[in-house]
C-alpha cells in the first residue's frame, strides 16, 4: 500500500519538477537575468516527501523552502498533496479537470516556496528556511513575515499565470488537458488556487487559530503580541483573494487575457461551490469578508506594499536573485 502511494507521489513530483526546473533555468540564464551573472551556479531540488512527527503518529501537513550551501530545496509533504487531491477529487467528477486543478494547487505551493528562496527570504532566517504551516514562538515581527508571505504569494501567482499562458499558446490546454475553451481552463486554474487555500482555511479553523493581518483598529500589527494566537502568514482568505487578483491582473496586463474577477469572487465567497464541507460561522464570515467587500483590505494591502518597497525590500535586495518589482 505504502509503496504504491509513494510511487504515485513520485509521478506527481516528476511532473511538477519539470515546470520548476524550467523557471529555475530561466532565472539562471544571464541573458534573462543580469542579477545572477556573478553568482555561482546552484541546483534546485524538489521533493514530495513522507513526513511524520517524532512518535510516528501523524503525517505532517506542510511545505518547506530550504537554502543550503550549494542548492535550493523545496519539499511538500505527502499529506499536503493527499489533502489537495482528496478535496478536489471529491468534488470534481471529471478526472482530467481534477488533474489540472491538482497540478495548479501543488504548482502554486511549490512556486510559493521557490519565491521564498529566489527573493532571499530564506537567507534572512536564522536557519535559512521557511515553511507553509509554521509553529514559531520566536519574538519576530509579524508584519515583516506577513509581507514575506504576500511577496511569495504574488511571485507564485505570476508564475502560475505564465505556465497557463504557455499551455494556451501551444494549444496543450486542448490537446493534452482536454479543455474545450480557454474560459473553462481559466476557471479551473482559479478553482485550483481556491482548493489550496481551502486547506489552509481548514487548518486555521482546526487549530482554532485566529490569524491577523490587521489589528482590531485596522492597523498593521507591530511586533509579536503576547497572549494572542498569532500567525506569521496572513489569513488564508486574504491570501486567496490577492493571489487570485494578482493572477487575473498579470494575465490581463501581460497577456491581454480577459479578466475573470467576478467568477473568482463568486467562488471565494461561496462555502461549497466546488469543495463543500467546511463552513465558516456567520460571525467569522462577516468578520473576514468585510475587510474585502468594503475595500479596506485593498487599501491596507497597498499601504503594506508601499512600506515593503521602502523598507523590507532593502533588507532583501542583497539576497534576492531576481529583480524585485
Ligand atoms: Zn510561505
Amino acid at each position: 500500500m505504502y509503496i504504491e502511494s509513494s510511487f504515485r507521489y513520485k509521478q506527481i513530483q516528476d511532473i511538477i519538477n519539470i515546470t520548476l526546473q524550467d523557471y529555475y533555468s530561466f532565472v539562471y540564464n544571464p541573458t534573462n537575468n543580469p542579477l545572477i551573472e556573478n553568482l555561482s551556479k546552484r541546483d534546485l531540488l524538489f521533493k514530495i516527501e513522507r513526513h511524520g512527527v517524532a512518535n510516528g503518529k501523524y503525517p505532517i501537513i506542510n511545505a518547506f523552502s530550504i537554502y543550503k550551501a550549494t542548492k535550493d530545496v523545496i519539499i511538500i509533504t505527502e499529506k499536503l498533496v493527499e489533502m489537495i487531491e482528496s478535496i478536489i477529487f471529491n468534488s470534481e467528477p471529471d478526472n482530467n479537470r481534477a488533474a489540472c486543478m491538482i497540478d495548479t494547487a501543488i504548482s502554486y505551493c511549490a512556486f510559493h516556496e521557490m519565491g521564498h528562496l529566489l527573493l532571499g527570504h530564506c537567507q534572512i532566517q536564522k536557519d535559512m528556511r521557511m515553511c507553509a504551516i509554521e509553529n514559531t514562538n520566536e519574538n519576530t515581527d509579524i508584519a515583516i513575515y506577513q509581507m514575506l508571505e504576500a511577496d511569495a504569494d504574488t511571485f507564485a501567482a505570476k508564475r502560475l499565470g505564465e505556465k497557463m499562458v504557455t499551455l494556451i499558446f501551444d494549444d496543450r490546454y486542448k490537446s493534452i488537458l482536454g479543455y474545450k475553451s480557454i474560459d473553462i481552463f481559466y476557471e479551473d486554474i482559479l478553482k485550483g488556487i481556491n482548493a489550496f487555500f481551502y486547506i489552509l482555511m481548514y487548518l486555521e479553523l482546526l487549530e482554532a487559530k485566529e490569524s491577523y493581518m490587521l489589528t482590531s483598529n485596522g492597523e498593521i500589527p507591530k511586533g509579536r503580541r503576547h497572549n494572542e494566537a498569532t500567525h506569521d502568514h496572513p489569513p488564508a482568505i486574504a491570501r486567496c483573494y490577492y493571489t487570485g487578483k494578482t493572477l487575473i491582473e498579470h494575465l490581463y496586463y501581460q497577456f491581454q487575457i480577459p479578466p475573470k474577477e467576478k467568477y473568482f469572487m463568486e467562488i471565494l465567497y461561496s462555502s461549497d461551490y466546488l469543495f463543500g464541507g467546511i463552513e465558516l460561522t456567520s460571525m467569522q464570515k462577516e468578520k473576514k469578508f468585510n475587510h474585502i467587500t468594503d475595500g479596506s483590505f485593498d487599501e491596507t494591502f497597498n499601504a503594506m506594499r508601499q512600506e515593503w518597497l521602502l523598507n523590507t525590500c532593502k533588507i532583501l535586495s542583497q539576497y534576492s536573485r531576481i529583480p524585485v518589482f
